[in-house]
């Protein structure tokens, strides 16, 4: 079993190596068609005192299901057209709306992120810029996001919310 070591982690907020463990906190998550209780541990930074849950990446903060599902529901909608009443085998259409919409809201956000830190690493802005003019909501995240490169992940929101909260710590999919 992998051991996570706080004082590995840089806090999100003030990018110091200072966080210690802060307790833990059970929560229950959805993933297909079962319920689990976890366990989500939290870190304090002492060095700017904020606290940070250390969410797996098949976990979205606020979310009652896994991502992976949020994610397969909110792509048949955006790249495949699928109505949103046959996206999901496990949630209800109002619950697939919001999560669409909620991608929506969020994902020029998440790109401009992404491509941020692309062109910080790698500079390679320019391979979106020149492509992303054609593409839908979803194949746009995943353009932004294979300018990063590609890393083991439960889904490509997981690696997104990787990404992004390394950078900062106010949005995430
Ligand atoms: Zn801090």
């Amino acid at each position: 079993m992998y051991k996570l070591d706080p004082a590995t982690l840089l806090c999100p907020a003030c990018q110091t190596p200072s966080l210690v463990r802060h307790g833990a906190y059970r929560r229950s998550l959805t993933w297909g068609c079962e319920t689990f209780v976890i366990t989500v541990y939290r870190v304090k930074c002492c060095h700017c005192g904020r606290t940070h849950a250390i969410l797996p990446d098949f976990i979205a903060p606020y979310r009652h299901y896994a991502l992976p599902d949020i994610e397969e529901a909110v792509s048949r909608v955006l790249d495949r057209t699928i109505p949103v009443e046959k996206a999901s085998k496990y949630c209800d259409v109002s619950t697939v709306k919001r999560w669409v919409y909620a991608f929506k809201v969020k994902v020029n956000t998440v790109i401009g992120l992404l491509n941020s830190m692309a062109i910080r690493l790698y500079d390679r802005a320019a391979r979106l810029i020149a492509t992303g003019s054609s593409l839908n909501h979803w194949q746009q995240f995943l353009a932004a996001l294979s300018l990063l490169g590609s890393s083991a992940a439960s889904s490509e929101m997981g690696l997104a919310n990787i990404y992004v909260t390394s950078d900062q710590t106010i949005v995430f999919l």
